[in-house]
């Protein structure tokens, strides 16, 4: 456990509802919790001789939740697709991220996720909810990945997708590889697990069957794609007889330990059913556009009462990136300027994302800077020059946050980068080992690639 730790001169953003930003505040942090919040003149001399971290005036918030990301995915970027270029979304699935997650060996999946911790760490993302695929370095995969974040000193939800793509010993052991982890998280700091499946339109009837056993017999949920695209939804109806989310729901899946990505092409029924279950569902605008799926109606979900998320589906994990994305994508989608109004944006980044790691982090929450919680935080570098209030802070962070006034991040108490500098991840030796390995993944995904081509 780090030592204690005061962290003063700051202005803190505490994301409690009806609570007033403390200017000249401080944060005392003690075995890994937040233990009290006030003035830094009463906080100083209450708590003299403990390590001072100095904020020089800077905003101390909460650190950022990621409810739905790819590390796998990392090694993607720049890399070229052959043939002509995918035409929907099943031909990005078939052409990229399926070649890609076979190209991917052990030290890839180690590789990749570092250099996303990395990326996390600069950008003050403190807890990522992972969904992971490496079909050709599956059994312990989630370990490889749990080391990697340990190392970071990140928090982290992990899965392995369950998928029927790699046929049936490649299925069977995708669902061991999920109860194993299940199982050996529970000896980990700040790492919890949870039962992933790829989607519907990858999964048989017997596999749901297996893994909704598999995962009741845990008391876990899990984590899944849905109707990310029409061809989810059309697949389950020729299946089934079904749309998705029915067809889920029926196989004991859905549930309030579940979480749901995307949900851009449910009807009203499966909204309702999503609801009434308690399902968590996750919103990817930079990803839903970049794959031209749609969006989601995510103002309307959140007025039905669904648990709507913020992930980043393996873009950047600048979480604000996905506050401007899906601030801005509503408003043209729908043609309407009201649409994605700050607050539901700030009702999925914030107050739905901490709900939703609570979930798998109960014992000491983060997201929340109350006492009790777990001292997760980040200095932001930004000095306003209009009013800030609670009240309009989610419109500051829109318009005027960028993700290099991130100077310092902290999880669980311990300083994981101080102005800038990384203190447990050597970025420079992990983005050097990235280079030289990258060039065999893409060899290995081009040979994968042409068997679809
Ligand atoms: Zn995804």
């Amino acid at each position: 456990m780090p030592e204690p730790l005061l962290i003063k001169n700051g202005t803190i953003v505490t994301w409690e509802p009806d609570a007033s930003l403390i200017e000249g505040g401080a944060v005392y942090v003690e075995d890994g919790l937040i233990a009290e919040i006030g003035q830094q003149t009463v906080l100083e001399s209450k708590y003299p001789g403990v390590d001072v971290l100095d904020a020089r005036g800077q905003l101390i918030m909460p650190g950022n939740i990621c409810a739905h990301t790819h590390f796998y995915g990392a090694f993607a970027r720049g890399m070229a697709i052959p043939g002509p270029a995918p035409k929907d979304f099943p031909q990005i699935l078939e052409r990229l991220w399926w070649p890609l997650d076979q190209a991917l060996d052990e030290e890839a999946v180690r590789y990749s996720a570092l250099v996303c911790l990395v990326d996390a760490v600069k950008h003050g993302t403190t807890t990522l909810i992972d969904h992971h695929a490496s079909p050709n370095a599956l059994e312990g995969s989630l370990d490889v990945i749990a080391d990697a974040v340990g190392e970071a000193g990140l928090r982290a939800v992990l899965c392995y997708e369950v998928t029927d793509r790699y046929g049936p010993e490649k299925t069977q052991a995708a669902i061991d590889e999920n109860v194993r982890f299940i199982k050996a998280a529970a000896d980990r700091e700040n790492i919890a697990a949870t039962f992933g499946l790829h989607a519907s339109l990858t999964l048989n009837k017997d596999t749901l069957a297996a893994c909704a056993d598999a995962g009741r017999a845990l008391d876990t949920g899990f984590h899944i794609h849905v109707a990310e695209h029409e061809s989810d939804e059309y697949d389950s109806l020729n299946r089934s007889g079904k749309r998705v989310v029915d067809r889920l729901h029926d196989a004991g899946i859905l549930g309030p330990k579940t979480i749901t990505a995307h949900a851009v092409h449910v009807d009203l029924r499966e909204a309702e059913i999503l609801r009434e279950t308690g399902t968590w569902v996750t919103h990817q605008p930079r990803s839903n556009m970049n794959n031209a799926v749609g969006a989601a109606d995510v103002d309307g979900m959140l007025r039905l009462g669904i648990p709507v998320c913020l992930g980043n589906d393996g873009f950047s994990n600048n979480m604000w990136a996905d506050w401007k994305t899906a601030y801005l994508l509503h408003k043209v989608w729908n043609h309407d300027p009201r649409r994605a109004n700050g607050m539901n944006i700030a009702q999925m980044g914030v107050y739905n994302n901490t709900a939703l790691a609570r979930v798998f982090f109960p014992d000491a929450p983060p997201g929340l800077l109350v006492p009790g919680a777990a001292a997760d935080l980040m200095l932001v570098d930004y000095h306003p020059t209009t009013p800030l209030t609670m009240g309009n802070l989610p419109w500051h962070i829109i318009f005027g946050f960028e993700a290099s006034m991130v100077t310092s991040t902290i999880v669980g108490g311990k300083v994981l980068m101080h102005d800038r500098e990384l203190l447990t991840l050597d970025e420079a030796a992990i983005t050097a080992r990235a280079r030289a390995i990258v060039p065999g993944v893409w060899a290995r995904y081009e040979a994968f690639v042409q068997e679809v081509l």
